[in-house]
């Protein structure tokens, strides 16, 4: 390996970063980020084997528990981040699951918002009870509820923000407060807000989790997940879960992830710029109804997206006008350029009706609470020029 280190110790920007920390370069000094498919090394001597397993030699020993290709995505991420360490995962889901289970035990107790994306909400709903973990769902925008829900044995407090798919935004450094005060630790699932946007941690988080299949692949190639917080925990009991249970992230997919964190920064800023031109578009628009779109004036929590945001999302959602499902379809339909898919942060512009499909699982009571009507559309705005979504749009809506 060179020994020149790839950045310089000063403080630099996130796009800075984002392009080159972490490149471990082999004796051959190439220059893109290499890929080591190897599932194992090969040591020197039986001594050196053994000094291997007893950590005191630091190199590498089963792709399962570390991987070059995997630790340049990690240390990159968790310099973005801000983040003492990392650890990448196979999947976004494995990332949150081995967040909370690393160090929440059986006889404890959670607090999560309410929104939370599907299978999170699985995770603390129906898993975790299974493994005597007991949990208490909260309206993430009301501080007395966080504050009332903790109890003596809560360990963690939950939460992503913005939220899928209504974009709520929920306050972290006040959350943060109080999760402290009793003691717990906040996880805060960042994928909606992208590194790029907000700093959990600098706000007060503790623990940050990424589904690095959205914006940070960025392109709808792979699937991959990070979890980032101190270095106690990461190499503590994050690291231990992850070796023993090996939800470990291919080192095909983190070269990708790699490589996507080279435009993360052009990539969404881009995308925020043309989410909000397309928010005041709709809003504007006759044929829809509420528009939610963190940096508008009219988004309930704006005060708080403004000030922990430095851009409003690359997402918007928004109710057909006097809409119902066969509504909603139908504009799904009649787009042309957008796709319908589930995914988002692609630089494809994509289109999901959230009440069919990513929570189709929850009741139609637990819908109406998180303001999930049957007229809403979520809206994943990608790298096309936004003149041409804004004509999409608008064909399709004069077809309703
Ligand atoms: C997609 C997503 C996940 C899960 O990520 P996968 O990579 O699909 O496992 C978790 N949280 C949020 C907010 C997401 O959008």
């Amino acid at each position: 390996m060179s020994q020149r280190p790839p950045l310089p110790a000063r403080t630099l920007k996130p796009a800075t970063v984002a392009v080159h920390e972490g490149a471990l370069r082999s004796q051959f000094g190439e220059m893109s980020e290499a890929l080591y498919l190897t599932q194992g090394y090969a040591y020197e001597s039986m001594e050196q084997a053994e000094a291997r397993f007893n950590n005191t030699d630091p190199g590498f020993q089963y792709t399962r528990f570390s991987n070059p290709t995997v630790s340049m995505f990690e240390t990159r991420m968790a310099a973005l981040e801000g983040a003492e360490d990392a650890r990448a995962t196979a999947t976004g889901m494995a990332a949150v699951t081995a967040s909370l289970l690393s160090f929440v035990n059986a006889g404890e107790h959670i607090v999560a918002a309410k929104a939370l994306f599907g299978s999170c909400r699985y995770i603390v709903e129906n898993l975790a009870p299974r493994f005597g973990i007991e949990f208490t769902l909260v309206d993430g925008s009301d501080l007395d509820a966080w504050q009332k829900a903790a109890k003596k044995n809560t360990k963690a407090f939950f939460l992503e923000t913005p939220t899928n798919p209504t974009l709520d935004v929920y306050d972290i450094a006040a959350i943060s407060e109080i999760a402290h005060a009793a003691g717990a630790k906040l996880i805060v699932d960042n994928v909606f807000a992208t590194p790029v946007f907000q700093k959990p941690l600098a706000l007060g988080a503790d623990i940050v989790c990424y589904s690095a299949t959205k914006h940070i692949d960025g392109q709808g190639r792979v699937l991959g997940g990070i979890v980032l917080g101190s270095s106690e925990y990461v190499t503590g009991p994050l690291q231990m879960f992850l070796r023993q249970t090996g939800p470990s992230l291919s080192p095909f997919n983190a070269w990708v992830m790699l490589k996507g964190l080279e435009t993360l920064a052009l990539r969404v800023e881009r995308q925020a710029e043309s989410a909000a031109r397309l928010a005041d578009f709709l809003a504007d628009h006759p044929k829809i109804g509420r528009v939610l779109y963190p940096h508008r004036k009219d988004h309930p929590q704006y005060e708080i997206a403004k000030r922990q945001m430095a851009k409003g999302s690359t997402l918007v959602a928004f109710d057909i006008r006097n809409g119902d499902k066969e509504k909603a379809f139908k504009v799904g339909n009649a787009l042309e350029i957008v796709k319908i898919t589930n995914n988002l942060g692609d630089a494809k512009s994509l289109i999901t009706h959230p009440a069919t499909t990513t929570h189709q699982r929850l009741s139609p009571e637990a819908r109406a609470e998180l303001g999930i009507t049957d007229a809403l559309l979520r809206l994943s705005v990608g790298l096309e020029d936004p003149d041409d979504l804004i004509e999409d749009f608008t064909i399709a809506l004069n077809a309703v």
